[in-house]
C-alpha cells in the first residue's frame, strides 16, 4: 500500500512540476527528495529500508547531472553551447523579405493559443463591436442608399462595368477615403466601421464592394497615410478621399504571383529630366497583371526592385523592393486594357511600362524609403487582411443564409417547404454555423485591429477561413436553390457572389498558400513563446550575447515542452474537466474547458513538430496545413464564445453556439489527428498519439437534433434570424428580388395554418390543385378556409410564383454588348503577343 501511495505521489509531483514549468533546480530538488524518501526508514520501516542498489545509483547520478546543469555557466559550456553551434549551422539564413514578413504585425490571441494555457481575460478584454454616432449614421444613410441604388444585373451583365452614377455617389460621399484620416480630408473611420460598411455593400454587389474596398485596403491611400512624405500626404490624401484620384496597386506580374517578392520588374537608378530639371530617379520596366481598378485608375502604386549600379544613392547596388506613386497618364505607362475576372464587372487589368523615368521623389516616403517596399506591404497586410476579405466573406455567409432560409421556407416540393426536409436541414445547419462563426470572428478581429493591433497570424487565419466558409455556404445555397440558383438573370441573387467567389479565394494570398505555408509557419515563429527568440539568438552577430539569449530561450523552451507534454496528457486523461474556465462563464463553461484542453494538445503537437521538423517544416505542407486548420478552429471557437458573451448570451443563440462548438472541436480533432497520423517520424508519432489520444478520440460532430433546432430558428422570422444576419443589407422593396423574397417568406409563415388546412383538403380529395381549377376558391366555398385565409393564401401563391420564377431571354438579348465584332480575334492576338 505504501508503495502505491509513494508511486502516486511521485507521478502527481512530476505532473505538477512539469505543468508549472518548474526550473531545472526544481526538478533536481524534487528528484533528490524522492530518492531520500525512497531509501529512508520513514517510508518502509527500519527493516525494509532499501539499499541504494543499481537504480539508486542511477538516480543519484541524475540528481548530480541536473544539479550541475542548473548552474548557468556549466549548462552553457556543456550543453547549450554545442547545441547553439549545431542549430546555427543548420538554420537557414532568414532572407530580408522573410524577415520583413516575420517582423510585420503584432502577436494577438494566437500567442495565447500557442501557449497551451490561454488567458481568457485577454480575449474578454477585446472591446465589443462599437461604432461612433457618425459611423452609424453613415451606415444608415449613404451606405444604405448606395445599396438601394445598385442594380447587380445591369452592372454584371448589361454594362459589364460599374455605372458612372455609382462611381459618382461613392466618390461624393467619401467612400473611397474611409481609412484616410479626417486631418487629410478622409472619413477616418475605425476598421470595425469600415468592415461593417464593406460587408453591407458586399451583401448587395461584390463589384461595387470592390470599388470601395480596394482604395481602402493595401494601396496608395494606406501607404501614403502611413509612410508618405508630408508633401505626398498634403497633395494626394485629400484628392484620394474625395475621389479626385482613383488608385490602384500593382504588385503581381506573370512570373511573380504568390511569390511576389521575386519580381523581375526593375528600376535602374539614374539621372533624368523631370519638370525641366535634372534629378535622380530610376528607369523602370515592368509587367503587372490582375490589377484591380487599373483600367480606370489615375494613380498607380507600383512595386519594383531598385538597382543602383552607379551607387548614386550611396547605399550599394541591390536596394530592394520599392513602391512609387505614378500618375496613370505619365509618359510610358500603358494602362487601360481589361481582364475579365469570372463574371465580375469591376475594373481589373494589366499595366506595362518600359524604360519609364520616375523621379525619386515619387517613391512613397521619399528617398529614405527606397528599398522598404516589402516591409511596408507586409506591415499593412498584417492588419488589412483582417478587414477587407473577411468583411465580405462574413457578409456573404450572412446574406446567403438570409435569402436561402427564406427560399427554403417559401419553396415547396412534396407538399413540404424544402427547408423542412432532413436532407436540406444539413446544408442549412452548416450555413447557420458559417454565418455565426464568420461574423463572430469578423467582429472580434475588427475590434482587435480597431484598438491598434496588427495581428499577422490571425489575419492569415481570417483570410483563408472566412472565404473558405463563404465558399461552402455558396455551394450549399446553390444546392438548396436547385435550378433557380443556376439560371442567371436579373432576379438571381446568388450568381454575383458565385462568380466572384474565386476572386476572394485568390487575392491577398491565395488560400492554399495562406493555409499551408503562411499561417502555421509564421504562427510557429511569431506566436510560439520561445522559438522566435531562439532563431533571433542564432542570428545575433555577437556570439556571446547570442549564446546567452539562446540559453534563456532554450531553458524556457524545455520547461514549456515538458509542461505541454504532461499538461496535454493530464487534461486528456481527465477529459478536460480541470481546464481553466473564466469567471461567469454560465452556459459556456464546458466549451472553455475543452478549448483549454485542445489548446494544450495543439501546443504540444505544434511544439514537437517544430522541434523535429525544423527548417523542413516549409516543405511539409500537409502537416503545417492541418496544424493551421487546428489553430484556426481554436481561434474561431474563442471568437464564438466572445461574441455570445458580447451579445448578452441570448437564450436561443446557445443552440447555435453549441452547434459551432461541437463541430469546431470535432474539426480541430480531425485536423490534429491528420497531422499526428501522418507525422514523418514513427517514434514521435507514437509519442504524440500516446499523449493526445490516451483514451482514444474524444469529440463527435454536433448531433442531428441540434441542427434541427437551429434550422427551425431560421425558418421563422424573428430575432435569431435577424441577429444571425446582422449588418447585411435587407431590402424591403417587393420590386427587388431579395425584397420580394423577404415579403413572400413573412407571408408564407403567416399563412402556415391556412396552408395546412388546404393541404389536408387536397390530400383527402375535397379540392383539386391542378392548372385550370381555383383550389383556394373551392376550399373557401366548402368552408375549409375563411375569406381572410383565402385572401392570404392567394397572396402567398402569387408571391411564391414570382419568387420561384426563373428569368428567360430572347436570344438577341443575351449577346454580351461589350463584345464588338473582331473582339475575340484581337483579344487572342494580344494574349499571344
Ligand atoms: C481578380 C483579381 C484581382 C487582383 N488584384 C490585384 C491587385 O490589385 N494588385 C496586385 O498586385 N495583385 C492583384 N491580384 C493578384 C493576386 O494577388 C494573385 O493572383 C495571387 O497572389 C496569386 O498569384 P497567381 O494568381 O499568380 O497564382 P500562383 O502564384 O501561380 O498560385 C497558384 C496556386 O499555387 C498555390 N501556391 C503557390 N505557391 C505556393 C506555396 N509555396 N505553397 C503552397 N501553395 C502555393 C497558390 O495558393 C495557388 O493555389 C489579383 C488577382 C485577381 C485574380
Amino acid at each position: 500500500m505504501a508503495e502505491l501511495v509513494f508511486l502516486i505521489v511521485c507521478v502527481a509531483g512530476a505532473f505538477l512540476l512539469a505543468m508549472r514549468r518548474a526550473p531545472l533546480w526544481g526538478w533536481t530538488v524534487a528528484l533528490a527528495a524522492t530518492l531520500v524518501v525512497w531509501q529512508s526508514e520513514l517510508l518502509w520501516g527500519e527493516a525494509g529500508a532499501l539499499e541504494p542498489g543499481f537504480f539508486g545509483v542511477i538516480g543519484w547520478l541524475l540528481v548530480a547531472a541536473l544539479a550541475l546543469l542548473s548552474v548557468p555557466a556549466i549548462r552553457r559550456a556543456t550543453l547549450v553551447a554545442p547545441l547553439f553551434k549545431t542549430v546555427k549551422g543548420i538554420l537557414p539564413k532568414v532572407s530580408a523579405t522573410e524577415q520583413a514578413a516575420l517582423d510585420a504585425g503584432t502577436m494577438g490571441f494566437d500567442a495565447e493559443l500557442f501557449s497551451g494555457t490561454p488567458d481568457w481575460d485577454k480575449l474578454r478584454a477585446v472591446p465589443p463591436i462599437t461604432l461612433t454616432t457618425e459611423e452609424q449614421a453613415f451606415i444608415d444613410g449613404p451606405t444604405n442608399e448606395l445599396c438601394r441604388l445598385v442594380n447587380d444585373w445591369t452592372i454584371r451583365f448589361n454594362n459589364r462595368e460599374v455605372p458612372a452614377e455609382i462611381w459618382d455617389f461613392v466618390k461624393r460621399n467619401g467612400f473611397l477615403g474611409m481609412l484616410i484620416s479626417k486631418e487629410h480630408g478622409g472619413l477616418g473611420f475605425s476598421p470595425q466601421a469600415q468592415s461593417i460598411i464593406l460587408g453591407r455593400i458586399a451583401s448587395r454587389s461584390p463589384d461595387v464592394c470592390t470599388l470601395v474596398m480596394v482604395p481602402n485596403s493595401l494601396g496608395p491611400g494606406e501607404l501614403i497615410e502611413k509612410y508618405g512624405t508630408p508633401e505626398q500626404k498634403d497633395h494626394y490624401l485629400p484628392r484620394l478621399a474625395q475621389g479626385l484620384e482613383v488608385p490602384c496597386f500593382g504588385l503581381t506580374g506573370p512570373t511573380s504571383g504568390s511569390d511576389a517578392a521575386t519580381m523581375r520588374d526593375v528600376g535602374y537608378v539614374t539621372k533624368g529630366w523631370h519638370e525641366g530639371q535634372e534629378v535622380i530617379g530610376f528607369r523602370a520596366s515592368w509587367e503587372k497583371r490582375y490589377i484591380t481598378l487599373a483600367p480606370q485608375a489615375t494613380l498607380v502604386g507600383l512595386a519594383v526592385r531598385l538597382i543602383d549600379t552607379q551607387n548614386l544613392l550611396g547605399r550599394g547596388e541591390d536596394l530592394g523592393i520599392t513602391v512609387a506613386l505614378i500618375p496613370a497618364n505619365h509618359p510610358g505607362v500603358e494602362i487601360g486594357r481589361r481582364h475579365l475576372p469570372g463574371g465580375s464587372a469591376f475594373p481589373n487589368g494589366p499595366i506595362w511600362g518600359r524604360d519609364v523615368f520616375i523621379p525619386i521623389e515619387w517613391v512613397i516616403g521619399g528617398e529614405k524609403m527606397v528599398g522598404q517596399g516589402w516591409r511596408m506591404l507586409m506591415e499593412c497586410l498584417a492588419a488589412g487582411r483582417s478587414i477587407s476579405l473577411p468583411s465580405s466573406a462574413a457578409a456573404g455567409a450572412k446574406s446567403l443564409l438570409r435569402n436561402t432560409s427564406a427560399y427554403a421556407r417559401v419553396r415547396k416540393q412534396f407538399d413540404l417547404p424544402i427547408g423542412k426536409m432532413e436532407g436540406l436541414e444539413e446544408p442549412l445547419a452548416r450555413m447557420i454555423e458559417n454565418a455565426y462563426v464568420n461574423e463572430a470572428a469578423r467582429g472580434v478581429t475588427a475590434s482587435m485591429v480597431s484598438r491598434g493591433e496588427k495581428p499577422s497570424v490571425i489575419s492569415a487565419i481570417m483570410k483563408y477561413q472566412t472565404t473558405e466558409r463563404m465558399r461552402r455556404s455558396l455551394n450549399d445555397a446553390m444546392d438548396l436553390h436547385g435550378g433557380r440558383g443556376v439560371c442567371d438573370g436579373p432576379t438571381n441573387y446568388l450568381q454575383a457572389a458565385y462568380q466572384a467567389m474565386p476572386v476572394a479565394i485568390t487575392v491577398e494570398g491565395a488560400n492554399i498558400l495562406t493555409r499551408s505555408l503562411i499561417t502555421f509557419a509564421q504562427g510557429a515563429l511569431r506566436s510560439h513563446p520561445y522559438l522566435y527568440k531562439e532563431v533571433q539568438a542564432c542570428q545575433d552577430i555577437d556570439e556571446e550575447r547570442g549564446l546567452a539569449a539562446f540559453d534563456r530561450a532554450f531553458s524556457g523552451h524545455m520547461a514549456f515542452t515538458m509542461s505541454n507534454l504532461f499538461g496535454a496528457l493530464f487534461h486528456n486523461l481527465t477529459f478536460g474537466y480541470f481546464g481553466h474556465v473564466p469567471e461567469k462563464a454560465y452556459g459556456t463553461a464546458e466549451w472553455y474547458r475543452q478549448l483549454w484542453r485542445s489548446s494544450r494538445n495543439f501546443a504540444f503537437v505544434a511544439d514537437v513538430s517544430v522541434a523535429v521538423l525544423g527548417g523542413g517544416l516549409k516543405t511539409r505542407q500537409k502537416v503545417t496545413g492541418r496544424l493551421a486548420d487546428a489553430l484556426s478552429e481554436l481561434y474561431l471557437l474563442s471568437c464564438v464564445l466572445k461574441r455570445y458573451e458580447d451579445d448578452g448570451k441570448p437564450a436561443n443563440d446557445r443552440h447555435i453556439v453549441e452547434l459551432a462548438a461541437r463541430n469546431g472541436l470535432f474539426r480541430f480533432q480531425e485536423a490534429l489527428r491528420g497531422s499526428v497520423d501522418n507525422f514523418p517520424s514513427t517514434p514521435v508519432r507514437w509519442l504524440m498519439r500516446a499523449v493526445v489520444y490516451p483514451l482514444g478520440l474524444h469529440y463527435k460532430p454536433a448531433p442531428d437534433r441540434l441542427g434541427h433546432i437551429c434550422v427551425g430558428l431560421v425558418l421563422t422570422p424573428g430575432e435569431v434570424r435577424d441577429r444571425l444576419t446582422r449588418y447585411v443589407y435587407v431590402s424591403q422593396d417587393p420590386k427587388d428580388p431579395t425584397g420580394l423574397l423577404e415579403l413572400a417568406f413573412t407571408k408564407a409563415v403567416a399563412a402556415e395554418g391556412a396552408e395546412k388546412k388546404l393541404d389536408r383538403a387536397v390530400r383527402s380529395g375535397q379540392v383539386r390543385r391542378v392548372h385550370g381549377t381555383d383550389w383556394i376558391g373551392d376550399a373557401a366555398k366548402l368552408g375549409i378556409l375563411s375569406d381572410d385565409e383565402a385572401r392570404l393564401l392567394r397572396e402567398v401563391e402569387s408571391l411564391t410564383a414570382r419568387v420561384i420564377a426563373v428569368d428567360h431571354f430572347d436570344p438577341a438579348e443575351v449577346r454580351p454588348n461589350y463584345m464588338t465584332p473582331g473582339h475575340n480575334a484581337r483579344a487572342m492576338q494580344s494574349a499571344a503577343e
